[in-house]
């Protein structure tokens, strides 16, 4: 038996549920291309989250380059450089040369007072990005992308299920990207998915991942295959059952982490955004070494060897990583740096032990000097 404790664990339907759900298979032998379980994942999706078009995607790297791609963009592309690696390569595969604009202290989305002073006549969009779960301020957004004319194409990634006003993040923008993958709060092992509205806009994607393919003879665009099959599509419909009361789970771990971390000199985490529900799916913590005696990369080593697998979620920035570092230029990216450096995400998944978060905090309470 593996002690340990991960960042994540995956969530899992009961065995029996997903075992009888995929047993029709053998009788159809429909696998994939957009199939009944596939259809019926999209239509509950947008019940879920209320909005008005759901794509499915093979994961959500291809659901945001599928996405760029559809919007028929070209030049710069403004986005952050605190996220995963995917968001941006997703910009540059589209052949877009991203332009990293700094983040926010008080939630470590893109700071919306710097977006207007990277904005050039090349220009076409911002991919900003819902990092942790934390909302970016989407109304400023809207306001900028109006006066220029930009796309808006949010990487809601780390964001299902989260809404603001009541209403869906993914509702918001030109269209959003989800990710499904394995260790995101809500999984079809491997998946993705585009948000949007415009019909037109889902007319591409459609093509844009079933190889341009319309009918048996007519091949309209350059598609490249993003498709989600049968079996995936069904752990998808297991989960989403179950993803309201991860979320209770999930949201007990949060609450106790905050009063057990509260007070510790030097750890600060993130309290709840204003008109926001959200979805629990990070808990990052920000290190002042000054304070706490010790720095990011040392709690790190030392919960280590307690067995306590924690993640520097997210560094290296993404600028700084060998293959942007060398290619590209950029400027101040003081607060996401500095951020970088000091951050750090402890284990959360819905499985996690009350008594385990305490253990956790009461080491992090003593290692601290
Ligand atoms: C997980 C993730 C992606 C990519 O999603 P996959 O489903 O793994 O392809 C993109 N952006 C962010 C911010 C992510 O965390």
């Amino acid at each position: 038996m593996d002690n340990n404790i991960y960042v994540t664990r995956s969530s899992m339907p009961p065995y029996e549920e997903y075992i009888e759900m995929i047993k029709p298979l053998w009788e159809s032998h429909k696998l994939t291309n957009m199939g009944e379980n596939h259809k019926k994942l999209e239509s509950e999706l947008k019940k879920y989250l209320g909005v008005k078009n759901v794509s499915l995607m093979t994961n959500g790297h291809m659901a945001l380059e599928m996405a760029l791609q559809a919007m028929h963009l070209s030049g710069e592309v403004i986005t952050t450089p605190f996220t995963f690696v995917s968001t941006t390569h997703a910009i540059v595969r589209n052949n877009l040369t991203p332009v990293f604009c700094d983040i926010n202290e008080r939630d470590l989305t893109i700071d919306v007072d710097k977006i207007e002073e990277l904005i050039t006549e090349k220009t076409s969009a911002i991919v900003p990005v819902h990092v942790y779960g934390h909302i970016c301020d989407v109304e400023r957004i809207e306001q900028i992308a109006k006066k220029y004319n930009l796309k808006v194409i949010y990487d809601a990634a780390h964001a299902f299920g989260v809404t603001y006003k009541d209403r869906s993040i993914t509702a918001y923008g030109d269209a959003s990207i989800l990710s499904f993958h394995a260790t995101k709060v809500f999984n079809t092992i491997e998946g993705g998915a585009v948000v949007y509205e415009s019909e037109k806009l889902g007319h591409e994607l459609y093509g844009l991942k079933n190889f341009g393919i319309r009918n048996e003879l007519t091949i309209d665009g350059v598609g490249a295959n993003a498709k989600m099959d049968e079996f995936r599509a069904i752990m998808g419909l297991c989960n989403l059952k179950y993803v309201d009361q991860e979320a209770r789970k999930r949201e007990l771990i949060v609450s106790t982490y905050q009063k057990e971390l509260n007070g510790i000199n030097g750890i600060r985490y993130f309290d709840k955004q204003k008109s926001v529900r959200p979805n629990y799916s990070y808990f990052p913590i920000i290190i002042d070494e000054n304070k706490y005696g010790i720095c990011r990369d040392d709690l790190y080593d030392r919960l280590k060897e307690y067995g306590i697998f924690t993640r520097k979620y997210f560094y290296p920035l993404v600028s700084n990583t060998e293959c942007y570092s060398k290619n590209y230029y950029y400027k101040n990216l003081e607060i996401a740096s500095n951020i970088s450096e000091r951050v750090l995400t402890l284990p959360l998944y819905s499985e996690l032990s009350i008594e385990n978060v305490k253990r956790i905090c009461g080491l992090i309470n003593n290692i601290g000097g």
